[in-house]
């Protein structure tokens, strides 16, 4: 993985070359950033960058016998840990249990998933864990001398996942590191990572993606999409790649019932039902969205939340919506006479009761009970 090959992030590239010119490379990382802003790959180049023997001024050198290496993920010195199912065949599965299809995962692709990874290697809706078994593995990985490389490198994707007794014995080899070892946690959430990994560690931010940079890369991907649709996507996915380009491809699928357009008529008809206060409507308003399913019902959550959040902004700071609005055209169009009614008095609730309603579906409540609940609590909440 090149540098110039990862879309934004001029600044962190800068930073991450220098540490290695500067001879500045310490010695445990936290690359954090929401999902879909392309850290791993950002990890994954610093490390070939580190490694590299012909390194030029900006970039590995793509060509060189570490390169090559890095080209394939095979290289002796550079080891992964990443969060794993258990199934039939692994039943205390550790990350080289899935070595062959980790590495088709981080090459088919920049921006790494991790809902897509965790359905790829497993069946139904497993959770995916970086277990304690996996300490073991990587003791035995780091105690072995480097083979090719100045540095050993351990990249740990999706470290929050990693289990307690993993973490605990993961922080007793970022104290006492074996010599010249280098660990990069790519990591989503901040606050599941144990607090004494945090203050051993250095934080490494990686920003959202820009708008810019985000319609540049899916005008490549997709060169026959119209340009509003790249505009709307890059401007909803709220710097996340993965977000932008999934919602392209959705729209552009004819089999796929587009899911923001039925979130979209979801969440607007709930608004007007819940509004006129009519129990009736609600029943019938609960038995559509009920019809199509738990991974519908889960992600209207994410869309209801989004809309609330971007009316709320909207009808508190109606001259910036330009600026810091991430609607559609049609939702915009919608959200101009509705920002009023969400304010100060009710958002607080409506997020929580959203929350709570989105917390149960995830724990497979009965979702008419839930959905009910939830719509004549918003009715109240509305006329706050
Ligand atoms: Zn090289």
């Amino acid at each position: 993985m090149l540098f110039k090959d990862i879309i934004g992030h001029k600044d962190i590239k800068e930073k991450l070359i220098n540490s290695v010119k500067n001879n500045r490379i310490s010695h445990a990382q936290l690359f954090l950033g929401k999902g879909g802003t392309g850290k791993l790959s950002l990890a994954i180049a610093y490390a070939q960058y580190v490694s590299c023997i012909n390194k030029t001024e900006d970039d590995s050198c793509g060509t060189c016998k570490s390169c090559r290496k890095y080209n394939k993920l095979i290289h002796p010195d550079l080891h992964f840990v990443y969060p794993v199912v258990r199934t039939k065949k692994f039943k205390k599965p550790v990350s080289s249990d899935f070595l062959p299809e980790w590495r088709s995962f981080v090459i088919k692709d920049k921006f790494h998933s991790y809902n897509d990874w965790i359905d790829g290697i497993g069946t139904d809706k497993l959770q995916g864990s970086i277990y304690a078994q996996e300490s073991q593995e990587i003791i035995k990985k780091l105690t072995l001398k480097t083979f090719e490389a100045e540095y050993k490198i351990m990249i740990i994707w999706m470290a929050e996942k990693m289990n307690v007794s993993a973490s605990n014995k993961l922080l007793k080899m970022i104290e006492e590191p074996p010599q010249k070892t280098l660990f990069i946690l790519v990591v989503e959430n901040e606050e599941q990572i144990i607090t004494t990994i945090r203050s051993r560690i250095q934080l490494i931010k990686i920003n959202r993606l820009s708008e810019k940079d985000i319609s540049d890369e899916l005008e490549k991907i997709f060169p026959t999409a119209e340009g509003e649709l790249i505009k709307d996507s890059a401007r909803i996915a709220d710097g996340s790649f993965s977000v932008a380009k999934k919602n392209i491809e959705q729209v552009l699928d004819p089999t796929f019932i587009d899911a923001n357009t039925k979130n979209f008529e979801l969440f607007t008809n709930l608004m007007r039902i819940a509004y006129g206060a009519n129990v009736l409507r609600m029943v019938s308003w609960v038995d559509e969205i009920c019809k199509f399913g738990r991974e519908q019902e889960k992600s209207f959550f994410q869309y209801a939340l989004r809309l609330i959040r971007e009316n709320f902004i909207l009808n508190i700071t109606p001259e910036n919506k330009d600026e810091i609005t991430f609607l559609s055209d049609k939702e915009y169009q919608f959200s101009k006479n509705f920002n009023r009614f969400i304010n100060k008095n009710n958002i607080t609730n409506l997020y929580e009761e959203f929350g709570k309603a989105q917390a149960d579906i995830e724990r497979n409540a009965y979702d008419k009970i839930v959905f009910l609940d939830l719509a004549l609590k918003i009715a109240q909440l509305l006329r706050k």
